[in-house]
């Protein structure tokens, strides 16, 4: 059977968040099957909580924000993208603030937050979101044109192509295809960091925005060159950087997609909006369990390889 999973222990981090500043403190928690993935904020008069859901997402401007039941948290993208990668079904994440920590700017420092706290298997089906056909969505035109789309697949895979006019992308990778049974997101995915622009910091820190934003948790370049003086952790980080926060976008049903998923220029939003279609269409998917290994499809064996 491929099980659904938890965290085998409570394990608590503490950051800054990048938009806000502020420092924060989150904490993984256990959590039954069925349970989902359940934010709660425990700083408010009243705690509140939500189960994650694609219909839940208030702002894609910079980030992906929550909102629940009067209680809001920004920045999920890299935390979500980690629990994918992981393959963990159900957590509660307490957090005492409006921003989940922003820490390295990847997926990694919560990839080991959950390595560290140990992986539970529980004894219930893992449910898949099975794509039935395909679902594309696409947004602008020319230059601005950029594209995401859903078909069927026997697996998991994604496929994500980049294109910035800036003398750094000229000698970066614009393409990334990973099929996730094959090659790890751990390795090949998950150190990947958030990217911006100096003259967008500025801006941003105008607006209020990126106040928590440093060299120590994103690349950041100016008109000609990367300014961090270690450089980048993969000669392709920033189209890397695009399918992290897509894994993590596509979590926000708090399901693995059984499907092939392949973005141009997407974002934020673009996944959000796909998404949104895939899970309205009840033509477009339908669940899918795997009880028995004789009936489970190779990709998936080999993507969860702790069956029991
Ligand atoms: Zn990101």
């Amino acid at each position: 059977m491929i099980a659904q999973r938890t965290v085998k222990t409570q394990i608590r981090t503490t950051g800054v968040g990048l938009h806000t500043g502020e420092r924060v403190n989150l904490t993984l928690r256990p959590a039954p099957p069925e349970t989902g993935i359940v934010f709660r904020r425990i700083d408010l008069p009243a705690p509140a909580d939500f189960l994650v859901a694609p219909e839940r997402v208030t702002d894609t401007r910079l980030c992906s924000a929550l909102e629940g039941n009067g209680a809001k948290v920004a920045t999920v993208e890299h935390l979500m993208s980690a629990l994918a990668g992981l393959g963990i079904d159900n957590v509660f994440i307490d957090i005492d603030g409006p921003e989940v920590p922003i820490l390295d700017g990847s997926a990694a420092p919560w990839v080991y937050l959950v390595q560290a706290a140990g992986i539970e298997t529980l004894n219930a089906p893992k449910r898949f979101m099975r794509v039935l056909k395909t679902v594309r969505i696409e947004e602008g035109e020319g230059a601005n044109h950029k594209w995401a789309q859903f078909d069927p697949l026997e697996g998991c895979t994604l496929s994500f192509s980049i294109d910035f006019d800036h003398p750094v992308f000229r000698n970066s990778a614009k393409e990334m295809h990973i099929d996730l049974s094959r090659e790890s997101y751990v390795k090949e995915v998950s150190r990947a960091r958030t990217f911006g622009f100096m003259n967008e910091v500025e801006y941003l820190r105008s607006k209020g925005l990126a106040l928590g934003g440093t060299l120590d948790n994103a690349i950041v370049m100016d008109e000609f060159r990367v300014l961090n003086n270690d450089g980048l952790r993969y000669a392709d980080e920033f189209v890397k950087h695009k399918v992290l926060d897509a894994v993590g976008d596509l979590y926000l049903t708090g399901h693995p997609i059984l499907g092939a998923f392949t973005a141009y220029k997407s974002g934020h939003g673009l996944n959000n909006r796909l998404l949104r279609a895939l899970t309205e269409d009840a033509s477009a998917w339908e669940w899918a369990v795997f009880e028995t290994d004789a009936k489970t499809p190779p990709a998936l064996l080999r993507l969860y390889p702790q069956t029991i």
